[in-house]
């Protein structure tokens, strides 16, 4: 690179070059929270091993699949070409989180190898994910990098977990989340506002409340459930509420697992 190379260099070609190999290895729809916008994405699964959440439609169209160690690797070094861009990565698609340790440990050992600048790697997991690995391997985990799990846990009513087919209790989520503290794991827990519907509504609201209390994570979202009712009332809203509900639909919509 010449002098007058150096005197026009623009980091944020390199960004938008980082962003492009997002781009081109990502697979499919590709969902993250809203505070990993600026982390590189590595889908280290594609699809949702679950993809039976009622009210989830994100992973529907894609056949879940794990990725080999080897394409990962592959994807690692694509980014650390551009340097220390980002400091943060976010490891998808829907509950990445289900792999085992043995599997997880690899990945995080290859991140820290191949892009050491990286401060804190997040997942998306369910309850299953964090249940299947022991304390010792959750902090095994943590001592390999993984600095956030983001759980959708939706509801603390059992009946309401039942009926949108999330496939874990309430006692699960306290159980998920006493594990993660023990790990020193950060725990960002997300619920889904409605989704007892009007005849839950109540157990839905109060048995919640309480989860989150017993669960006590460092964060909690909160995301609006869609209805069918909710959707054909939009209709007839004037244009500009219309139009903010939609966008309010999008983001929450990247919530995710
Ligand atoms: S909400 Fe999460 S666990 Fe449920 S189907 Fe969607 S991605 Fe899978």
């Amino acid at each position: 690179m010449g002098l007058q190379d150096i005197s026009s260099f623009n980091p944020e070609c390199f960004q938008d070059l980082a962003y492009e190999i997002d781009s081109m290895t990502l697979v499919g729809q590709v969902y993250r929270p809203p505070s990993e916008a600026e982390s590189i994405l590595i889908q280290i699964t594609e699809g949702c091993s679950h993809n039976k959440c009622t009210y989830c439609g994100m992973y529907r169209g894609k056949q879940f699949r794990v990725k080999s160690l080897d394409e990962i690797e592959q994807e690692l070094l694509d980014h650390a070409r551009f340097g220390p861009l980002q400091r943060r990565l976010f490891l998808c698609d829907g509950d990445a989180l289900v792999l085992s340790s043995r599997r997880l440990l690899p990945v995080l050992v290859a991140i820290r190898r191949t892009l050491p600048w990286i401060e804190r790697v997040g997942i998306y997991g369910d309850t299953r994910g964090v249940l299947n690995k022991t304390v010792d391997q959750l902090i095994q985990l943590k001592e390999a990098g993984l600095g956030i799990v983001y759980h959708g846990v939706e509801s603390g009513d059992d009946e309401t977990l039942v009926s949108i087919q999330k496939g874990g209790t309430r006692d699960e989520c306290i159980e998920a989340a006493t594990r993660l503290k023990e790990a020193g794991i950060m725990h960002s827990v997300i619920v889904l506002l409605g989704v007892g519907g009007v005849k839950r509504s109540n157990e839905h609201a109060v048995n919640t409340a309480s989860l989150l209390t017993e669960m006590d994570p460092p964060y909690v979202g909160a995301t609006r459930a869609k209805s069918k009712k909710i959707q054909k009332k939009k209709t007839a809203l004037p244009k500009e509420q219309k139009e903010n509900m939609t966008r309010q639909s999008v983001e929450h919509s990247k919530h995710g697992a």
